[in-house]
């Protein structure tokens, strides 16, 4: 049930007269539901509360929280359809596609809890005494990692749920051992009521302590910004634009304590075409980069907004055909106003300037398909060319030859992902350009489309500035949990007082590492 108040630990809180409300993405119209915005008192206890819970929390063994993630999960689960369809009328999705999140929501969680229960993550490092050294002894030193403190969490307007209130951010600090302060996106209140109601169950249901989550609207950026201020937050996450990520960035490292802000701020995701895999297989391309630009509205941080091929017959073919499919998706609703505003504005402004490949005969409808093109001077002379724009659109870029197609890629900026499609022997020819793209990028595809982000141990979601803040760390996968640990090495401690992680007779059987080599071995 959607309550309109702020979540402070297990108290639901309305302190202040002002409310918001969240908007129909499908119509515009205002939805009924009244949120009521968190005073600066509430924020206070906010991180008062997380704090308190910091202590006992942080100290629960990886079993205990894996059960609270597990628990979240079974809890988002039984919010049935209600979920689905707010996170529908709220994006101006369609409700499958909620269907489809939730689920990757839940595995998520769930994948974060058997990390947990596995206990490997922390990377625990033994490097025992050797009281016989010479010319002097070397003491017993022992590492592993431990959680920060409260996380702020600035929640995703294209992902819902899954980069949302029990998103990968808010399962990675949980799973890290921090609690987590949600900054509710206006985007989709009612969705973050839900999901930030069954997060407060779960921490019931599992014996957490009261503050291990904490949901606060927010009227304007006020209330983040004060988040973000407050000594008692470690660490802040962020998924939206270059302009509010980088605001908050900059206020983190202003703090007396400066913080870590772990901000993704969006990507143009470059795909370079090579020839001999355009003329073998244009039509399978064309196939898969229709429905990836136009996948979500476009609406994805992975979505492949610059394509750069060499210019060739196989080239002007494979366009023709992207067009031709791109013209057969329809418009569609996107996010919300200020979304569908800047798309429209920055859209045109790049096909009054640029060749269109696509019918713009339904321009005046939100969220329609484009295709347009520029040749690889012109993209080196503007810069502008090289900025995200948030939507269904791709600008292929044609280069005279692969010296300028060298030459473009390497002004490019940082970037989440960068993609080849290529065969074997396109590759071998085009080493240089594989390189290229590999220093700007987070993730290098080879012959797939970059939109669909594997949760899993293996996955890199980030990316050099501007497409993220810390280029060191994903915010996809277990990885993430990284983003809200920290090392402790402790020196000579007796035994009986270190965490069971780096304990003898290690208790939880993990894999560490003792004097430089990795083992489950206890040590005798
Ligand atoms: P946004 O405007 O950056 O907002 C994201 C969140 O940060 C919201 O909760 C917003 O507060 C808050 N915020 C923004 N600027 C702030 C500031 N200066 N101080 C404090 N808080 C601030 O992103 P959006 O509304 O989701 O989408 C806008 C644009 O972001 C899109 O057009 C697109 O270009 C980009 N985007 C990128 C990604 C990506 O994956 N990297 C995803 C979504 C959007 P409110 O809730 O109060 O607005």
């Amino acid at each position: 049930m959607i309550t309109g108040k702020n979540y402070i630990g297990f108290s639901k809180s309305v302190e202040s007269d002002t409310t918001v409300t969240s908007v129909n993405a499908f119509n515009g119209t205002v939805l009924e539901d009244n949120f009521f915005t968190a005073t600066s008192d509430e924020i206070d206890k906010s991180v008062a509360k997380a704090k308190n819970a910091f202590i006992i929390y942080s100290k629960f063994s990886g079993a205990k929280k894996a059960d609270f993630l597990d628990e979240i999960a079974k809890e988002l689960e039984s919010l049935g359809d209600e979920l689905v369809q707010r996170a529908s009328i709220e994006s101006g999705l369609p409700e499958g596609r909620f269907v489809g999140e939730r689920g990757r929501t839940t595995g998520q969680l769930r994948l974060f809890a058997s990390l947990l229960r596995d206990g490997n993550w922390v990377e625990s490092v033994i490097d025992t005494a050797l009281p016989d050294r010479e010319p002097i002894p070397r003491p017993d030193i022992r590492k592993m990692l431990i959680p920060i403190g409260p996380v702020v969490v600035f929640t995703a307007s294209n992902f819902p749920l899954a980069f949302s209130t029990a998103g990968g951010d808010t399962a990675s600090a949980l799973a890290s051992g921090c609690p987590v302060i949600v900054k509710a996106h206006e985007s989709h209140l009612g969705v973050n009521d839900l999901v930030a109601g069954a997060i407060i169950r779960a921490a019931q249901k599992t014996g957490m302590p009261d503050g291990v989550f904490s949901s606060l609207n927010g009227d304007g950026y006020s209330t983040g910004q004060n988040l973000v201020l407050h000594p008692g937050v470690k660490a802040v996450t962020f998924t939206g634009s270059f302009a509010g990520g980088k605001a908050i960035y900059d206020l983190a490292q202003n703090r007396e304590e400066p913080i870590p802000v772990f901000a993704e701020m969006g990507s143009v995701n470059p795909v370079v075409l090579l020839e001999e895999k355009l003329e073998k297989e244009a039509e399978e391309i064309a196939t898969l980069y229709a429905g990836s630009i136009t996948l979500g509205v476009g609406q994805f941080c992975t979505n492949p907004g610059l394509l750069f091929g060499v210019k060739s017959k196989s080239l002007d073919e494979f366009s023709a055909k992207l067009a031709e499919k791109m013209d057969e998706v329809s418009p569609s609703s996107m996010l919300n106003e200020k979304i569908a505003k800047n798309y429209s504005t920055q859209r045109n402004e790049l096909i009054s300037d640029n060749e269109i490949l696509l019918s713009t005969k339904e321009s005046s409808s939100v969220g329609v398909p484009t295709l347009a093109k520029t040749s690889g001077k012109k993209f080196l002379e503007n810069r502008k060319l090289h900025q995200e724009i948030f939507g269904p659109l791709s600008l292929l870029v044609e280069c005279e030859d692969t010296s300028e197609l060298e030459e473009v890629l390497s002004k490019l900026e940082g970037q989440l992902t960068g993609t080849i499609i290529g065969t074997d022997n396109d590759l071998i020819q085009h080493q240089k350009v594989i390189e290229l793209l590999e220093s700007k990028v987070g993730r290098l595809i080879f012959n797939a489309a970059p939109t669909g982000v594997e949760v899993s141990h293996a996955m890199n979601h980030g990316g050099p500035f501007p497409s993220t803040t810390d280029s060191r760390y994903t915010s996809v996968g277990t990885g993430a949990i990284k983003r809200f640990a920290r090392p402790i090495c402790y020196q000579g401690m007796p035994d009986s007082l270190l965490p069971d992680e780096l304990k003898n007779s290690n208790p939880m059987n993990i894999m560490r590492m003792i004097n430089g080599g990795f083992t489950k071995s206890s040590i005798e």
